[in-house]
């Protein structure tokens, strides 16, 4: 039968993918810093409009650090979770790796080495599994991703503008495409050299990170995880506002104005109402 529990001792997955990303948004936020400073800065705006837009990236930024901290912090697994007494029934199953039974909708990551309770999938960008107590928020962070990326983008505009005014359309577009080989051949300076990779990333970023939100969001609202999507699974489909409870807690609307707002999650993370419980409910 294996271990009554699952050991809170099994090994801490690598954090290579994390600390790479840290290191790429670290050069983002220098080569941003370097490009306002040494092009023409922010754009010319009125001091309440100003104010208004310091609030805004003040209130994206903390909410995408907390959100990205509250994530990291978060173990989504079963290690310390006590499995064996609550009874085997549909969907257990026995992981061999962590020689434990784990119950339904969990699956085993080979990155984290561990089972995952809900299992979603596993984020190589922040080196972690997203499953039943982080799913909050890693949605949060995909909002605020493409929140700060597309606010970093239109900051960059004079930029981007004065670039365009001042070279050939072909020589920008060549930039914005092929920045490093542009640098490389000493075609452009460093200073554009930086607002071109900074550009290309935010948009890129804004458009991934919006994608993986409304593919999430379609999921949210049908109460799938990716696995069950991409095996056609329905089991769990309470109705859209039953979904985003269970997913987010109780307090779904407002969780994504603010990352340390209390939403106790109704569920359990090992016992799960199905599509087949409500209906014979209401029959
Ligand atoms: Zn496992
Ligand atoms: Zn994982």
């Amino acid at each position: 039968m294996g271990q009554p529990w699952a050991s809170r001792n099994t090994e801490t997955p690598v954090r290579l993918p994390l600390v790479l990303t840290t290191l790429w948004a670290a050069a983002v936020v220098l080569e941003l810093a370097y490009v306002l400073v040494l092009g023409p800065g922010l754009p010319p705006l009125e001091p309440l409009a100003r104010a208004l837009q310091l609030a805004l990236a003040a209130f994206q930024l903390l909410n995408l650090l907390g959100n990205v901290g509250l994530f990291l912090r978060s173990d989504p697994s079963i290690r310390g979770v006590m499995l064996a007494s609550r009874g085997l029934g549909q969907g257990w199953a026995f992981c061999y790796q962590c020689q434990s039974q784990v119950p339904p909708r969990s699956g085993h990551c080979s990155a984290c080495r561990v089972c995952i309770l809900r299992r979603d999938h596993h984020c190589h960008l922040l080196g972690r599994c997203v499953g039943f107590r982080n799913y909050r928020h890693f949605l949060c962070l995909l909002l605020h991703a493409s929140g700060v990326l597309l606010h970093v983008s239109v900051l960059l505009g004079p930029a981007l503008a004065s670039l365009l005014r001042t070279h050939a359309p072909l020589h920008t577009a060549a930039l914005l495409l092929l920045p490093w080989l542009m640098l490389l051949t000493g075609r452009v300076s460093l200073a554009q050299f930086a607002l071109a990779f900074v550009m290309d990333t935010c948009v890129a970023g804004a458009l991934l990170c919006g994608a993986g939100l409304l593919f999430h969001g379609t999921l949210l609202l049908r109460g799938q995880t990716t696995w069950e999507w991409a095996r056609g699974q329905h089991s769990y489909d309470l109705g859209a506002r039953h979904n985003l409870r269970a997913a987010l807690g109780p307090r779904w609307v407002l969780i994504w104005l603010w990352p340390f707002l209390a939403s106790p999650l109704p569920g359990d993370g090992i016992t799960f109402q199905t599509t087949a419980d409500v209906r014979l409910m209401v029959s």
